[in-house]
């Protein structure tokens, strides 16, 4: 009987069920396929395998042999010295040559590598009496003389073999079982069919995958491995843009969108021409390709990504009026009531040369969970009956009994601070508004309204291609001219003055009338987490540092109105001084706020330290940003890095790489949150190239085949299907719009 990928583990040689149940439940490998993508962590080079007789003292060697015996000492000491346990193994070579290996205070190396286990044993030899000896080698356990295994013939092996695979291990599974587990597999296999046609992988230069499967877990050099690396990372990749272009392809198939083409001397000409200012080139880029999506019969799906400060909303507010050029109204929804306040109120500062609010002007609301029932009422009445042209709103936009008449344009900000959960919502919120609207006949395609997704939070390029593999993509990749440069600074407990010496500079920043905001982790003090709170802080400033000045505090459990009555005398300049959680971090624009202050910074990730720094520099005239990091907790050396990084560059795309490199992808949205599915072998930092090569690719067959019905692609259609199991479901998560 030959051995299929889709076998449970238990068919393999040696697996019963407990092993079963502990490669299940430790590893989540439960078939021969899961074993075979338990892709190796590393590589370890075996070095030159030798026999005793071959080896010069002092000279680097991975030595073969079966465990003899254990003995095991202990250091008598002197003095304060600690003492040492000593653990000594005697091994015996194929030619009958005995060495031994020692290790300090690895005492359960003995239980790992009892009598009659085979192991390499790598390292540098020395003569310690009449004795050859490796002290502290590492290990590679091979196997056991009572399975059949004997020193001669492992050392045969790894001879030819002389990367050995380091697998992640889990305690009683460790990687030697593994390897173990994975060469019965292999042997066991027959040749695996390729689902790549052969012309493609010659023009990709690509390995076959049978020669991949094998050569990633055996390989004989390390120019297999990588050939054989780049080939699977090829496939996850390719399978993964191809379940997305699909996805993408069958959802347009069921969908009409709306012409919402920008009109001759429409308001959303109005509103630019009116604009005091220039669009930056970056702006108008973002025009031109979000007005040729808004004039397709497709729903648009878009990601506008531009760095803190590039001027998304009047990109934003000009694709809206678009909707109302059209008779339609638009909505933007936003992740926190403190920036639906905020847009709200730049919405209607930038409108107002429109008219906005008053008879024949634009009709703008702001709805969010404290607005009253009565005004709640009235909203969601004039929504329904096509008075409002532009809602401005947080979810409460997704609650029940929130309906429009005709909505043609969503915009979301800061899209990734929504859960799934409330982006289906909000998609669902869209079919039930053009159904509202009696523009999709029965039984005809739904027609949806156009969508733009904005983020301040730059996604590095590999990142957006794979988790929006699906959506477009514009980059404001342009500051409006003459911003100022932020200063950012660092400081540790062991520079304790240069805090007095910032509260000076407040001081002076603030009698020449610009504003700082200190930011803390907590509201309030708490045992278990020590650290600055917001209300202490705020108290501290207010009586000992400040007594002279106003400084107000913002948190999220604040009453709205308090929360609002605080903002505002900051805005407008009365309070100097803003203390606050992060509920400031997005999209709070007060120019003349030139001083950010970071407490415990060392508990912020970058993108939200970028955010946070992007509160200042809007305006008001050179800049700061004091980072307090090592006052509560120690430093981790990750710590130290994100705020080296910080604190030199101001690059958000830059950062946003960093970000990448040291948090690894799918912690960095959170892989439930960013539904991106999980990356066995690709690393989106270091294979961004193949990450544009497949996702070109799978957009051409999609677009030739869309529902991959031809003969040709049904290999891919297959592979699709099989490694998203549930179908194209899996990617539901990844939906924005
Ligand atoms: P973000 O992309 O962070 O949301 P905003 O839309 O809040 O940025 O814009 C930041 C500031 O820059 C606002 O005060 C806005 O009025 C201003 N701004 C936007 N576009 C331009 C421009 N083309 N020239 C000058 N200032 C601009
Ligand atoms: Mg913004």
């Amino acid at each position: 009987m030959t051995l299929r990928l889709a076998d449970p583990v238990t068919e393999l040689p040696g697996v019963g069920p407990k092993l079963a149940s502990r490669l299940g439940d430790g590893l989540g490998i439960r078939t021969v396929h899961d074993l075979l993508t338990h892709y190796p962590r590393r590589f370890q080079d075996a070095g030159d395998v030798l026999d005793l007789s071959e080896v010069a003292e002092g000279q680097p060697a991975t030595l073969i042999g079966e465990v003899l015996d254990w003995s095991t000492r202990r250091t008598t000491t002197k003095g304060k010295g600690r003492r040492l346990d000593i653990a000594e193994a005697r091994v015996r070579q194929a030619s009958g040559a005995v060495f031994s290996a020692t290790f300090f205070n690895q005492n359960w190396r003995a239980n790992q590598l009892g009598p009659g286990t085979v192991a390499a044993f790598s390292g540098k030899v020395k003569r310690f009496r009449s004795d050859l000896q490796l002290a502290s080698p590492d290990v590679q356990r091979l196997g056991r003389v009572s399975a059949g295994l004997d020193a001669a013939s492992a050392a045969d092996r790894l001879r030819h073999q002389r990367l050995l695979a380091v697998y992640p291990a889990v305690d009683g599974l460790p990687s030697f079982k593994l390897a173990e587990l994975v060469e019965a597999a292999l042997d066991a296999l027959p040749r695996l069919p390729d689902w790549l046609p052969e012309d493609l992988l010659d023009r990709q230069d690509l390995i076959d995958l049978d020669a991949a499967v094998r050569g990633i877990h055996l390989p004989p050099d390390p120019a297999t491995r990588d050939a054989a690396r780049r080939r699977l990372v090829f496939d996850e990749l390719l399978s993964l843009q191809l379940g997305l272009q699909w996805r993408r392809a069958r959802l347009e198939a069921d969908t009409l969108g709306l012409d919402n083409a920008p009109v001759d001397r429409g308001r959303a000409q109005a509103f630019l021409d009116a604009l005091p200012f220039p669009p930056t080139g970056a702006q108008i880029r973002a025009f031109d390709g979000i007005g040729q999506d808004l004039a397709r019969l497709r729903p648009m799906h878009r990601l506008l990504q531009g760095d803190v400060g590039s001027g998304k909303t009047v990109v934003a507010v000009w694709a809206m009026l678009n909707a109302v050029d059209r008779r339609r109204q638009a909505a933007l929804m936003v992740p926190t009531e403190v920036l639906a306040d905020q847009h709200y109120r730049t919405l209607t500062q930038l409108l107002a040369p429109l008219g906005v609010n008053l008879l024949d002007g634009i009709r703008v609301e702001l709805l969010t969970s404290s607005s009253t029932t009565t005004q709640r009422r009235r909203i969601l009445g004039e929504l329904l009956s096509g008075d409002v042209d532009l809602v401005v709103g947080t979810h409460a936009l997704l609650e029940e009994g929130v309906r429009f008449a005709d909505l043609g344009v969503i915009v979301i900000d800061e899209q990734h601070r929504f859960g799934v959960s409330q982006r289906v919502q909000l998609k669902d919120k869209a079919v039930e508004a053009a159904a509202v609207g009696a523009k999709g006949g029965d039984g005809g395609p739904a027609v949806l309204p156009d969508v733009l997704v904005m983020t301040a939070t730059p996604i590095p390029r590999s990142l957006a291609l794979t988790l929006y593999g699906d959506l477009d993509v514009t980059v404001l990749d342009e500051l409006p001219p003459g911003r100022e440069p932020i200063t950012t600074q660092l400081i540790t407990p062991d520079q304790a003055h240069r805090r007095d010496a910032l509260y000076g500079f407040i001081r002076e920043e603030a009698a020449a009338g610009r504003g700082a905001y200190v930011v803390c982790p907590f509201v309030e003090e708490s045992k278990a987490l020590p650290g600055t709170a917001a209300v202490e802080e705020h108290k501290r400033l207010s009586t000992e540092v400040f007594p002279d000045l106003d400084v107000e505090l913002v948190h999220g459990r604040m009453g709205s109105d308090a929360k609002d009555t605080a903002m505002a005398r900051f805005r407008s300049g009365d309070a100097q001084v803003l203390v606050s959680t992060t509920v400031i971090e997005v999209g709070v624009d007060v120019p003349h706020a030139t001083v950010m202050v970071i407490e415990d910074a060392e508990r912020f990730g970058i993108s939200q330290l970028h955010q946070l720094r992007g509160r200042v520099g809007r305006g008001g005239g050179r800049s700061f940003c004091v980072l307090f990091a090592g006052w509560n907790a120690e430093l981790t050396d990750d710590a130290k890095e994100r705020l080296e990084a910080i604190a030199g560059s101001t690059d958000g795309f830059e950062l946003a790489e960093t970000d990448l490199r040291i948090r690894g992808a799918g912690q960095l949205f959170g892989q439930k949150q960013s539904g991106l599915p999980d990356l066995r072998i690709a690393d989106l930092t270091e294979d961004l190239e193949v990450v544009g090569v497949t996702r070109d690719l799978a957009r051409d067959v999609v677009a030739s085949d869309p529902d991959l019905r031809s003969p040709d692609h049904a290999t891919l259609r297959a592979e699709v299907l099989a490694r998203y199991e549930g179908g194209l479901d899996a990617f539901a998560a990844l939906e924005t719009g």
